[in-house]
């Protein structure tokens, strides 16, 4: 039985949650609408990046949850430990739960810090940093300013993970200081990543190359790290062998960035709402659930295969916001998401390759070719990123200003044939 009740329950007051309500209440601003979200603090995490390069202060990445609550929300400061879509219902970490209309899951995702051994335990000394994370970001600064010579190593782990150009930004821009410097000819950089590809979208990778061979990083592809000692400087990596087959190398490091493994959250993987890699199994156009009419879900929970991003949660939430009342109001979804995301590429302190596409890999520039090529670094995209986004994301997004996001709405034909849903 329901302890509370709202027409609208929001899982999660991350960069989805907080879009999602907002663009909600700019269109009806008297919905009642319940955010379950235990953090005190809101983090803009695209400013990491730019932490670990000594950009940004971490500082100005942070903000009282409290801050960007919409008026008239109410906040559950609560974490849900599981979700009962059977019966119109959250259950939260006290035991009381939470009774919806419509449900909204954007939980975000996990970073799976203990999926690789050792790592929990020297995160933030020793050498090992990783600006996935608000605490480490500035000792990524710190480790490269200091680093004179020796090996540095950049780890990527397997898709999808949020921001999947971030490890290679990190990369990029500690290069860029140590060339700067006149040092990199004395530091040995190698990129470790699972994957196959510099970048999922190859339009993109020429250019990522040229900073490749500048800064002369060595790349091992199909290459996983498994082990961290921090006090010993060592990392063990599984690397593929002729035929197939795997074996564990050891390597020193004289500094390791590392991004973590990444699933969808435990609540989240075991639970109805789950598909079988264990995100919320969404419609890709109108991110309505696919079994759960009366289930939304976007950010980086959500199984829809775009980029994971804060620029794809840019455009979803007015997507959701308009399929959400309309199944409220007893109609279909109309409007469709196209998998827009973003990654501003930061190959060297000043310039950007701009990388903006959709489902498919197909390039969704949002300016025109001779403005800012994308394909290309740029200085344009850099004043975008470290000048203007920020702005874009606390002032508009946050607050259901929907900049370059209007939802696409399809006309002829409803995008999902689920049926609309009464509530409880
Ligand atoms: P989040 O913003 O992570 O929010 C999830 C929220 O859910 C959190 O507040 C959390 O406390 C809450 N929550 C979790 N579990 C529960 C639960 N059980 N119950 C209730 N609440 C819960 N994006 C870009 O667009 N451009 C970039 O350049 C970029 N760079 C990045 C660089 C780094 C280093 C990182 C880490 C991310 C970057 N991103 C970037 C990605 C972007 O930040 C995420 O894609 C975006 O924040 C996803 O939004 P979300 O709301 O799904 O998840």
């Amino acid at each position: 039985m329901a302890t509370s009740k709202h027409d609208v329950v929001i899982v999660g007051g991350g960069a989805a949650g907080i879009s999602t309500a907002a663009s909600l209440l700019h269109r009806r601003p008297k919905l009642d609408i319940a955010i379950v979200e235990p953090a005190e603090t809101h983090y803009y995490q695209p400013g990491w990046t730019l932490v670990g390069a000594g950009v940004f202060d971490r500082a100005s990445t942070a903000r009282p949850m409290q801050s960007v609550m919409p008026a008239g929300v109410a906040w559950i400061k609560r974490r849900v430990t599981e979700f009962a879509p059977g019966q119109n219902e959250v259950v939260l970490d006290n035991g009381d739960r939470a009774g919806y209309r419509m449900l909204v899951a954007a939980p975000g995702l996990k970073l799976d810090w203990d999926g690789i051994e050792g790592l929990r335990a020297t995160l933030g000394k020793n050498g090992v940093t990783s600006n996935y994370n608000f605490d480490t970001a500035p000792y990524t600064w710190e480790l490269v300013q200091n680093l004179r010579s020796g090996r540095a190593i950049f780890t990527q782990p397997a898709m999808p993970i949020k921001c999947a150009g971030a490890p290679q930004k990190a990369m990029y821009l500690s290069c860029d200081h140590w060339f700067r410097q006149g040092r990199i000819k004395d530091i040995q950089v190698e990129f470790d990543l699972v994957g196959l590809a510099l970048f999922g979208v190859a339009a993109y990778v020429p250019a990522l190359m040229e900073y490749v061979k500048k800064y002369g990083v060595a790349l091992n592809f199909g290459t996983r790290l498994t082990k961290v000692d921090g006090p010993g400087r060592r990392a063990w990596f599984e690397v593929p062998k002729d035929g197939g087959a795997k074996e564990i190398v050891e390597r020193s490091f004289d500094m390791i960035h590392v991004c973590p493994p990444q699933t969808a959250p435990d609540c989240v993987r075991k639970s109805p709402l789950a598909n079988a890699a264990g995100w919320i199994e969404v419609n890709e156009q109108s991110l309505q659930h696919v079994r759960y009419p009366n289930v939304f879900a976007l950010g980086d929970a959500c199984s829809a295969s775009n980029a994971k991003t804060a620029a794809a949660v840019r455009k979803q939430a007015p997507t959701v916001a308009v399929n959400l009342l309309r199944v409220l109001d007893g109609q279909t979804p109309e409007a469709a998401y196209d998998g827009y995301g973003s990654c501003p590429l930061t190959v060297e302190r000043g310039k950007i390759v701009l990388a903006e596409f959709g489902y498919g890999g197909k390039l969704l520039p949002t300016f025109p070719k001779w403005l800012l090529e994308g394909t290309r670094p740029t200085s344009l995209a850099w004043f975008l990123k470290a000048s203007v986004l920020p702005s874009v994301y606390w002032k508009l997004m946050l607050r259901g200003h929907e900049w370059l996001a209007s939802p696409a709405i399809r006309t002829s034909a409803p995008v999902d044939a689920k049926p609309a849903v009464k509530g409880p």
